[in-house]
């Protein structure tokens, strides 16, 4: 296994691209990295050094830009079959498939959820800059979870993995209980895990129940794809889990104060002076928790609206 290190223009700045499988094949590339002119000198001149014979397909573990963005221009270079988990390849062409437009959906959801106008367009037009770099190939195959990969001598099983997005697929080689952790399992922060129009009603839910199934894994290693490798998956799970029970009571103790939007409460829980790419992430992030405070019942959205609001859950309620 090769990580393959691919710039992106996000705060992240890179995203970790791997080659699977024996030193002379036959290889699985995972992950590509948005479209740009950089992420493309960068797999020219790692093939210049270690070959693109081999390459048998190419896997994406999820559906957001700095994963899927260079999938059209690596399918025309390699000609290989580029694949995804077959619901999450289904929402990466309804979200950044030709004629669609995510983008008037997200704003009326963040307007939905009390976000100020102004702020709207703002984030409108960041995210317009980040599809510019998305060219997806005509066509991915869709497989199913637990498909294998064999690579020589070596088994990939595709892991399903919800709650950041609804279904990333993690390579898992069981051997030595090696695995990609997508943006799953990161080592710096926390994986984003936000409410979206259009995907599972509780995300959180499934993200901590993905973690709790992950954690019974014999696991040695972690390969995020975002920065450095991770030697003791298991410390790190328990710090992600940690932080989100502290988070929902952060989020509970702000409902005590009053019905918020999940707007006000990210105004109230995250530092001020966000970019807008920041903003997005606060709101959609809150949600999810506002959401999984619901389901626990610590909190219930109020009727009426948009925007909504939610109040803390009080013995009377
Ligand atoms: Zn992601
Ligand atoms: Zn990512």
């Amino acid at each position: 296994m090769l990580p393959i290190q691919i710039p992106v223009p996000l705060p992240l700045r890179f995203v970790n691209s791997y080659r699977l499988g024996p030193q002379d094949g036959p290889w699985l590339l995972v992950d590509v990295g948005m479209d740009t002119e950089a992420a493309r000198s960068a797999f020219r001149e790692h093939w210049n050094r270690f070959g693109r014979d081999a390459y048998e397909a190419v896997f994406l573990t999820h559906y957001h830009p700095d994963h899927t963005g260079l999938s059209g221009w690596i399918a025309d270079e390699l000609g290989v079959p580029v694949t995804m988990l077959a619901e999450e390849r289904d929402l990466t062409y309804r979200v950044f498939g030709p004629g669609e437009r995510s983008g008037d959906r997200v704003a009326s959801y963040f307007r939905d959820h009390g976000m100020p106008e102004s702020l709207n367009v703002r984030i409108f037009e960041s995210h317009g800059d980040s599809t510019t770099h998305i060219r997806l190939p005509d066509e991915m195959a869709g497989l199913p979870a637990g498909h294998v990969f064999r690579l020589g001598d070596e088994s990939w099983t595709i892991l399903r993995a919800a709650g950041h997005t609804p279904s990333q697929g993690l390579p898992y080689r069981a051997d030595d209980g090696t695995l990609l952790g997508g943006d799953q399992i990161l080592p710096r922060i926390t994986p984003n895990i936000s409410r979206w129009p259009g995907e599972p009603h509780d995300p959180l839910k499934l993200y901590l129940d993905s973690l709790g199934e992950l954690r019974t894994l014999p696991l040695s290693v972690v390969w995020p794809a975002h920065g450095h490798r991770i030697d003791n998956p298991l410390v790190r799970i328990d710090e992600i889990l940690q932080h989100h029970v502290e988070r929902l009571d952060i989020m509970a103790a702000v409902l005590e104060q009053g019905p918020q939007t999940a707007y006000d409460v990210a105004r109230a829980v995250f530092r001020p002076n966000l970019s807008a790419h920041e903003w997005r992430f606060a709101v959609g992030e809150s949600l999810a928790h506002l959401v999984h405070l619901e389901a626990l019942g610590r909190a219930r959205e109020l009727p009426g609206g948009p925007p909504y609001r939610f109040a803390a859950r009080t013995s009377r309620d």
